[in-house]
């Protein structure tokens, strides 16, 4: 598999990279998560991503991290540690193409961390190593087109993402009845989508619309999206990208000026946009970022509306990136509780809930990809399509976990709250033939809450 990426490899621009990237972002926090793993191998379970092979382990992956702090940190790593290989200044061929395996069977899910008895974050350190193989261009290159398209801001140029956009906008009107509010300033509440969402289920958006409208919410959507997915630079480790795009949205979040503004997706957008954003540009906000879910938990919890209830057999995935990464727990129960008398919770849920093995990083389904490509007019060349083709086998494994807990829990309907969560464990659901729906939460509530 990375072959197709590190083929032409320029060992120059890595160890640059290495030094520039890696020995430079080494702190208080990643100096204990370099230091202190005992390699107790507890991390080993909980990653999606160990059941494809055992060296995709946490710690494994994260060793390669650990070899180039120790050859200039530790006496170790500067005597016996380079004599046996146990540290290193740069890396060799091979062992970059091992690096760049690693970064991409990483989704920056958290749930190693959870685990570790010394609460080590190896999606912290692998995410390091991820940015070291950006900034060398070791980055399939199809991602990394779909990239710059969303950092350039040349995306609204491309007529299917505007097409899709203003059937959007034509379809929530038309459904409401009247005008929707666009760029408004000051409102309540500011509905924030993107390409990504308008493309895959433009209809959970249309009824996100639609419970502002029956609430009478003072709400305003955006006339123009600030991205594909953004900021989808942070998941190929590309943190100057990422930086440009959120300064953008921070830019369009200010002169709006809300009191909430509300995404639909807790895929990784929810702490980009939430905390990393504010942390970045030492901002804090006047408006408060949050899920649909908490929005809703919150007015349903203030008595602004009821929801019909029912006995039907649900159950609620986590996405890590809502929860795990951004602390939003309780928020969707209080809101499934409310849905059914039968709402039962999945085997692994919480903190401990199993990753769906894209909601971070992965980026997306690989016909998600091919889709995409198709609609921004991108060739998919061999070589691409060769990385895509091998990325559906950890889709395989970890979407059997996923499954064999809804089978036991025997839900009709699995809900969640980020598109990639549903696409994931949708293809995971017919794959192995499991009898459940997987839907967006507001899919349920839009047809069963009443304004009181
Ligand atoms: S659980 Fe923590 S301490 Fe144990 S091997 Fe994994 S990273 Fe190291
Ligand atoms: S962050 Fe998630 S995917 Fe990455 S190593 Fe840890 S458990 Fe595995």
């Amino acid at each position: 598999m990375t072959q197709v990426i590190t083929e032409q490899i320029n060992m120059e621009a890595l160890k640059k990279a290495i030094d520039d990237v890696f020995y430079n972002q080494i702190d208080s926090t990643i100096l204990y998560y370099l230091q202190s793993c005992v390699n107790c191998k507890a991390c080993e379970a909980a990653c999606p991503f160990t059941p494809t092979s055992l060296k995709y382990s946490p710690v494994n992956k994260a060793e390669v991290a650990r070899q180039l702090y120790r050859y200039r940190f530790t006496v170790w790593g500067r005597t016996i540690g380079r004599a046996i290989g146990g540290s290193k200044k740069y890396l060799k061929l091979d062992e970059v193409e091992t690096m760049v395996d690693y970064v991409w069977h990483c989704t920056n899910c958290g749930a190693c961390m959870f685990v570790c008895p010394m609460g080590i974050d190896s999606g912290a350190l692998i995410d390091l190593l991820r940015q070291v193989a950006f900034k060398a261009g070791l980055v399939p290159s199809i991602y990394k087109e779909i990239e710059q398209l969303e950092v350039s801001g040349k995306y609204w140029e491309v007529k299917a993402f505007r097409d899709a956009w203003e059937g959007l906008i034509s379809k929530m009107k038309s459904q409401l009845g009247k005008d929707i509010p666009l760029d408004k300033k000051s409102s309540e509440v500011l509905f924030y989508a993107s390409i990504y969402e308008a493309l895959v289920y433009p209809d959970v958006l249309v009824k996100v619309a639609k419970i502002l409208d029956t609430l009478k919410v003072d709400w305003t959507f955006m006339s123009k999206p600030l991205g594909i997915r953004p900021p989808l630079a942070l998941i190929l480790g590309d943190k100057e990208g990422a930086a440009e795009v959120m300064k953008r949205i921070l830019d369009y979040f200010t002169e709006m000026s809300p009191k909430y503004v509300m995404l639909t997706s807790g895929g990784f957008e929810y702490p980009a946009l939430r905390y990393m954003m504010h942390e970045i540009f030492e901002i804090k906000p006047k408006y408060e970022v949050v899920h649909v879910t908490e929005l809703l938990a919150k007015w349903y919890e203030m008595k602004r509306f009821t929801i019909e209830s029912t006995d039907e057999l649900i159950t609620w995935h986590d996405p890590c990136q809502l929860g795990r990464r951004g602390g939003v727990f309780e928020a969707p129960r209080v809101l499934m509780r409310a849905l059914s008398k039968n709402f039962k919770e999945l085997p692994s849920h919480g903190v401990n809930s199993i990753c769906c093995s894209r909601g971070g990083g992965g980026c997306g389904l690989p016909t998600m990809i091919e889709d995409m490509a198709k609609l921004i007019g991108i060739t998919i060349d061999e070589k691409s399509k060769k990385f895509l083709d091998s990325t559906i086998v950890p889709l395989i494994n970890a979407g059997k976990l996923k499954v064999d807990e809804i089978n036991k829990v025997k839900a009709s309907e699995v809900l969640t709250g980020c598109p990639v969560c549903i696409e994931s464990i949708s293809f995971a659901v017919n794959y192995y033939h499991a009898n459940t729906q997987v839907k967006h939460i507001v899919d349920l509530l839009a047809d069963r809450i009443k304004k009181v």
